[in-house]
Formats: C-alpha cells, structure tokens, sequence
C-alpha cells in the first residue's frame, strides 16, 4: 500500500507518519513494560527464593522412602533437589538436580497428554474418566465402588488403562510412543534404570490384579501381561528434577518445549491436562494439595513432584521420603514455599 504512493506525497507524509508511529510505539511500551515486568520473574529473585526453600527444607527428616517397591527403599533419602523452568527456557537448579531417579507416577500425567492428544479429549472421558477417587494410587476398592471402574489417569488403574488405549502394532512400538512422549516432554533422550525396573516387575502383584480387574470390567483396552509391563517400565524411567521442571515448564510454556521449541502437545489440549493434574495429581491429598499451593501437580512415589503455573513457570522438586499419601514431604514444602513467594497460584 505504501508504496503506491507516490514519491513527493510519500516525503510530505513520512514525518508525522513517522512521529505518530513513534509516538503510539512510546506511549505503548510506557504502558506496557511496567506490566511485563510486574508479570516476569526476576533470575535473581528466582534463585534467591529456591535457595531459601532448599536450606529451610532441607532438616526435615518427616517421612520414609516407598518400601513396597524394593529399590526404591535403598535410595539415599538425604536427596534434595528443585529446579524451575520459565518459558524463555532457563532452568534454575538447586541441589542435588544431576541425581538420577525413577519418575513412578509422574510420568502418567505425561501419557494422559498423549492419550489426549492422539485419541481425544471426549476418549479420555469416556473411556478412563477423569474424577478424583479420594483413595490412594493403587486402591482396589476405589474400582469396585465408582462406574468407570478406572477412574482417572493419574491412579494406577487409569494410568495402565491409558497404555492399554495407545495405538501400536506391538508392545516395542508401543514402547516406543511411551518413551518418546517423555523425550519429547524433557527435551532429550531418558532410559530405563534398570534395577528399579527388574524390582518393581519382581513386586508388582497388586498392579497386575488391578489390570486384570479392569480386564474383567472391559476396562482395559489391550492384554494385560504387556500392559502391566509397559506400564512398569514407564515408571522405572530415569530423570532428574532438571528435566522434570523441563517437563512441567513444556506444559507452563502452551505444550511447547522450551528447549527444543518444539509443540510435544497440542496447545488446545493443556488445558485438560492440567485440570485433571489439579484434581488428581497427588492422590487423596489433592484437595489439600490445591487449597493450600493452587497449582495443578504430579507426584511420583521416587520422590518427586512437578507442578505447573501455566504461562508462568514448571517446577520440580525431588527428596525421597514419602507421607501417607505417597508424596514427598520435602518436595511438597518446597513448591509450597516457592509459590507463596514468587506468585503463581491459579486461583488468586
Ligand atoms: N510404579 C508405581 C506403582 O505402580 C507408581 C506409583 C506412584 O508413583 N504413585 O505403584
């Protein structure tokens, strides 16, 4: 258009063109650089308020390791980690965040977002459910008492029906979709640790009648010896809290990797995820969980819990020991503290 103007017009035009344009450009960032600032983090304040969190914290002995899965029993429980990720893809760490520990059920918050994602929102309704149980992770009674039987994708139930619903010609295929949602997630390649892997197959009885339950209610969409292995393997992958807050951070950024800027999920389909996080992300104490931090999260019984303050920041912590619910006690405090003093919670 401007070019079709012609030449002498075009130089009578260009200052006030110029100095309007300049003028709307001022008055703009006077009024919005205050916001932008007011809403950003400072660095220096996120490393001061981690660091507090990881002294204060750190003395709390409260708690035990998980003891039903072997291996995890022999993890040092003086470990402590945080790390937090903003969506311009910095990470701040504090501790021990190059410790290597098994993700448990953390991971199955992830696999609902590919469910989701490759099957739909309406699928996950229908075929899991996505209420709360108010009963622990691996509760037997909370499939007989409710309809759907699985309940949601954060309770084991749920999360073994979600491996059941993923679409593969084999259990290597289907493998390979699993790991490479959570590659996809933290924004490098993980493993299997394979000691806890071969510890919690060796022990994991009650998961195998839990699926075979499922089975019986036509709940379970695939066979249950491969489900119930996939499954396992899932929850023996190994990360740090670094990658966790990656995790988190990819669902804070809109389900764009910060790291590799690539979309792991679709931006549309964050929004459920996270609400099913927030009602079901730490079990029977999510309720709590919500009243008391405001942030949709997801525990792991190795220790760590990621929560998500959407557009703001993902948040990781890690220390093994475990309440009674199965959620670490120290990492719990941490995020808790950390959101009081950064801001983040959704509610307010
Ligand atoms: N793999 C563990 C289990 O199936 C995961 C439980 C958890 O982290 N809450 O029991």
């Amino acid at each position: 258009m401007f070019n079709q103007i012609s030449a002498p017009l075009k130089q009578s035009l260009l200052p006030d063109v110029r100095s309007f344009a300049g003028c709307l450009a001022l008055l703009l960032i006077a009024i919005v650089a205050p916001m932008v600032q007011a809403k950003g983090l400072a660095p220096a304040d996120i490393e001061r308020v981690l660091g507090e969190a990881h002294r204060q914290f750190s003395g709390v002995k409260n708690g035990a390791n998980a003891n039903y899965i072997p291996a995890l029993d022999q993890v040092n429980p003086e470990l402590f980690s945080i790390s937090l990720m903003t969506p311009d893809g910095r990470v701040y760490d504090v501790g021990d965040s190059n410790y290597t520990f098994s993700i448990q059920s953390i991971s199955k918050a992830f696999i609902a977002a590919q469910v989701i994602e490759t099957q739909g929102k309406d699928a996950m309704l229908e075929q899991i459910g996505v209420d709360a149980t108010g009963q622990p992770f691996n509760s037997i009674k909370a499939i007989e008492m409710i309809d759907e039987r699985s309940v949601n994708p954060l309770v084991n139930a749920g999360a073994m029906a979600s491996v059941s619903m993923l679409k593969a010609d084999s259990p290597e295929a289907k493998w390979a979709q699993i790991l490479g949602t959570l590659e996809g997630f933290a924004g490098r390649k993980l493993t299997v640790m394979e000691d806890i892997y071969a510890s919690e197959a060796a022990s994991n009885d009650r998961n195998q009648a839990i699926a075979k339950l499922l089975e019986a209610y036509g709940r379970l969409y695939d066979d249950v010896e491969s489900t119930v292995d996939l499954y396992t393997r899932q929850c023996s992958v190994g990360v740090t809290s670094h990658d966790l807050a990656v995790m988190a951070g990819t669902l804070a950024a809109g389900g764009i990797n910060p790291v590799t800027q690539k979309q792991v999920v679709s931006r549309e389909n964050v929004p459920e995820i996270l609400a099913i996080m927030a009602t079901a992300g730490l079990y029977d104490d999510s309720g709590i969980w919500l009243y008391n931090v405001g942030l949709p999260a997801k525990s792991g019984v190795g220790g760590g819990i990621v929560a998500v303050a959407p557009g703001e920041y993902g948040i990781a912590a890690f220390s093994p020991r475990l309440d009674e619910a199965g959620n670490s006690v120290r990492a719990q405090l941490a995020i808790a503290y950390i959101v009081e003093q950064l801001g983040g919670n959704i509610f307010e």
